[in-house]
């Protein structure tokens, strides 16, 4: 079985949304990549800091799903990562209220002893030095290595940022911090410039508008599914990703062809993520319902037509 080492927040997250608004729950880029990965049966390990105020409740939760959280290490004088975010009514854009890195501040990552020979590294969103630090740890390069990160990284770390970039193969970023990293306003051009700094592969995520995969002159483009309600989009992004690791992991196969299905798996996880606050119903997804949408997935997308 591939093994899968997951590196990113695990947090507290505030969320508002047009339809409602919650406290302090779970969140984290590493617990939503977690869970979406957890579907393909794959071994998965976080790498992490959490405080020590994070219920020992939200790691057993991961650990019911066969996610190892020895990798995260509990600060017990520390606060958790909080993150507070606010939908506008469009659910398609954000502001980022709060970010509290607290513990993240000084976090000094260790990949635990099983995870050193890990087949596919993802590193999620967090501070670069951090993912750039797991890397160095890893001494035999794993089959793939995944990155995904948001703007807060491109305002305050850019160095660090484009030195760990320079060393993956995937990345996996939305359509405005694509537009933020290159400088440039057209995707494919944005993808061009982004593959000049080291991804062979750029996939970027348009949130409802689904997601393109770039690779040295081919693109493949993922619907999102319409759906009829949508009603929390956090995490969306780093359950894409966890579908598109852990359909990767599960296969063991990084063929362009395969990150095709790759990018269909992330866009069906993602589209059940957006239709509970939180993590909730990614708690509670079955492998039937997973199947179900996949079907759907097919048959949004499948034509026939003559060319003459
Ligand atoms: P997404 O909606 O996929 O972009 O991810 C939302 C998750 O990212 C939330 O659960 C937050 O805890 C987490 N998050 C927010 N800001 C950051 C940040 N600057 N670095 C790492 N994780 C973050």
């Amino acid at each position: 079985m591939s093994k899968l080492l997951i590196v990113g927040t695990v947090a507290f997250d505030a969320i508002e949304t047009p339809f409602g608004k919650t406290d302090k729950i779970l969140g984290g880029a590493a617990t939503y990549i977690s869970l979406s990965a957890s579907q393909f049966g794959v071994k998965s390990g976080i790498v992490s800091v959490v405080g020590g105020d994070f219920p020992k409740a939200y790691l057993e939760k991961l650990n019911a799903k066969n996610i190892n959280t020895d990798g995260i290490e509990i600060v017990e004088a520390g606060k958790t990562f909080f993150w507070k975010g606010k939908y506008h009514n469009d659910l398609n854009t954000r502001d980022t209220l709060i970010t509290d890195l607290n513990v993240l501040a000084e976090f000094k990552p260790v990949v635990p002893k099983k995870f050193i020979d890990t087949d596919f590294l993802m590193l999620g969103n967090l501070h670069p030095a951090v993912q750039m630090e797991v890397i160095k740890q890893i001494p035999n390069r794993p089959k793939l290595v995944v990155l995904d990160t948001m703007n807060f990284w491109m305002d305050n770390t850019l160095p660090e940022l484009i030195e760990v970039i320079a060393k993956i193969d995937v990345i996996t970023i939305n359509d405005e911090e694509a537009r933020q990293l290159s400088g440039e306003y057209s995707l494919v051009r944005a993808a061009q410039k982004i593959h000049e700094m080291g991804p062979k592969y750029v996939v970027i995520k348009k949130g409802e508008h689904g997601a393109l995969l770039f690779n040295d002159g081919n693109v493949f483009f993922a619907p999102a599914l319409p759906l009829e309600e949508v009603f929390d989009p956090t995490g969306a992004g780093d359950t894409f990703a966890g579908g598109f690791i852990g359909h990767i992991a599960r296969t063991g196969d990084i063929s362009f062809e395969n990150m095709k299905r790759a990018v269909i798996s992330g866009s069906n996880l993602a589209s059940f993520c957006v239709e509970k606050f939180g993590t909730e119903r990614m708690e509670n997804l079955t492998f039937e319902e997973i199947q179900e949408r996949l079907l759907q997935f097919k048959l949004l997308t499948q034509f026939e037509i003559e060319l003459s």
